[in-house]
């Protein structure tokens, strides 16, 4: 079995080794509690400190292809745009690692890929369901749309635009009506000034009758973006990951995707919460390198 190397950066830069789809050694940088955010981090540094990482990981040993999972619009090794990771946008992310690893000692192509289709592909490798399709929403401060097998586009799913009230502006995009923007907790604390995502989901249990709308509209949210998924490429499967996946109520949330997909060969899509683990995407960006064309 082939051995590649599998790298996510997302609050940390996380790297491991994969042999087939069995994660091995991984290393995260920084240290968990120090006092350093890669969002001001500059992308020569970045991308010193993702080589420092592979090297360490690696241990000399040979490698086939190294796999890099990003938040944003990854095309064609290209950071495209990156509103959580701003400095990297216009990086050449695959063809300037490559090179440098080269100079380290290691001859090995280079795929990048949105942090969330790296997840798609983790679950695939993971489950041993490499010839299907999947998709994979992952919701925390932002909403990300991961879909498996990768092809070619943007797939910026969690800029879905489900309503069209003008007031819904809270998406961290800056554009009107989107699912981020209403799921997404930066989002919820521009709603509920006072509260954190975490409360106002508490409160809702206890009756607040504003919580109750809001958890409801979450709901909807979520449905809506996944039938304009259905309605663009069929029904199947769709994870739900993240940190704020503990909050989804799959009974709600089928109920309202019911409503608002009618069509008889749209319907038989169904949701599965999945834990949050890095260890995922690092297989899946690995294993995605192994794929490429
Ligand atoms: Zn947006």
């Amino acid at each position: 079995m082939g051995r590649s190397i599998g790298v996510l950066a997302t609050h940390y830069i996380w790297v491991g080794v994969v042999e087939g789809t069995q994660l091995g050694s991984v290393r995260m940088y920084p240290e968990p509690g120090a006092l350093l955010d890669l969002k001001s981090m500059p992308a020569d540094d970045f991308m010193a400190r993702i080589r420092e990482q592979i090297a360490l990981v690696r241990g000399g040993g040979p490698i086939d292809s190294v796999g890099v999972g990003l938040p944003g619009i990854v095309r064609d090794g290209v950071v495209d745009d990156s509103p959580n990771l701003g400095q990297l946008k216009g990086l050449h992310i695959a063809a300037q690692l490559a090179a440098g690893l080269r100079e380290d000692g290691l001859d090995a192509p280079v795929v990048a890929l949105n942090d969330a289709d790296a997840l798609a592909a983790g679950l695939a490798a993971t489950r041993g369901t490499l010839h299907d399709f999947l998709r994979v929403w992952y919701l925390g401060d932002g909403i990300g749309f991961g879909r498996y097998p990768r092809i070619a586009g943007v797939w910026e799913g969690g800029h879905t635009v489900i309503s069209l009230d003008p007031k819904e502006r809270f998406c961290g995009c800056g554009g009107e009506g989107h699912l981020e923007g209403i799921m997404g907790n930066r989002a919820m604390r521009l709603r509920f000034l006072d509260m954190e995502p975490e409360e106002v989901f508490a409160a809702a249990r206890q009756g607040d009758g504003r919580a109750q709308d809001f958890v409801k509209l979450w709901h909807r949210a979520l449905a809506a973006g996944t039938a304009t998924s259905i309605h663009l490429e069929g029904p199947g499967r769709f994870y739900i990951s993240g940190p704020n996946a503990d909050f989804v109520d799959l009974g709600l949330l089928g109920a309202y995707l019911q409503d608002m997909v009618k069509m008889s060969p749209l319907q038989g899509s169904f949701f599965e919460v999945v834990p949050t683990s890095h260890d995922l995407a690092l297989i899946g960006a690995a294993v995605s390198s192994t794929m490429r064309q």
